[in-house]
């Protein structure tokens, strides 16, 4: 027996109240505290393929450009991402290394391609491994703020090893980058309505608008 599902109903549950509303249109007021909500985030799919997008151009300059510029009695040496972990690592800092490696660049692109996977199984109508979908999506909105790992590091050590004429460390351009591509994958999770997967298996064909 295949359930009916709330859009099927017509019906939608309020996020603020959690009141139970009628729908006549996908975005409307709730009846009892006229909270503004959605029976399905309108252009989910849209704003997350822009992000995601906008995710993967920012992660190339963020990898390019140094994160890091250091001055040694006036010698100057920037560290890209890459670049400042091979540096940890030849320093023998290999816990220290792994970390920054795990969340400065593996995480960032696991959660790309996590989106990606999320928005192929929306747009393929995939109606297999739903619930690992689902899971996915759970993962890649949790791991959003840990990114920020990196740009901590960064702003500790400039804090830290500030001391001036003989050696100073100052954030690089690759940090902004890297701010914004963090950002944008956040973004793309949160525009990402996990419902639609669902959809697939209801067989709800209607536009995702
Ligand atoms: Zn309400």
């Amino acid at each position: 027996m295949q359930l009916k599902t709330a859009k099927q109903a017509g019906l939608g549950v309020c996020p603020k109240c959690h009141k139970l509303n009628a729908m006549v249109l996908n975005q409307q007021r709730c009846v009892r505290c006229c909270a503004q909500f959605y029976q399905r985030k309108p252009y989910s799919m849209q704003y997350t393929l822009a992000w995601t997008i906008a995710a993967i151009i920012a992660f190339i300059p963020a990898n390019m450009y140094p994160i890091m510029v250091f001055y040694k009695f006036g010698a100057r040496e920037a560290s890209t991402i890459l670049g400042g972990i091979g540096t940890l690592a030849r320093d023998g800092m290999y816990p220290v290394a792994l970390i920054v490696f795990i969340a400065s660049f593996v995480v960032p692109l696991l959660k790309i391609i996590g989106l990606i996977i999320l928005m192929a199984s929306v747009a393929l109508r995939s109606r297999f491994q739903l619930e690992q979908h689902t899971q996915l999506f759970r993962i890649v909105e949790f791991l959003g703020p840990w990114s920020m790992l990196d740009v901590f590091v960064v702003a500790l050590m400039t804090g830290i090893v500030n001391l001036g004429f003989i050696s100073s460390i100052e954030a690089g351009a690759g940090i902004n980058y890297f701010i914004f591509m963090v950002i944008a994958t956040m973004f793309a999770a949160q525009s990402f309505d996990p419902r639609l997967l669902w959809d697939n298996k209801n067989n709800i064909n209607e536009s995702t608008k």
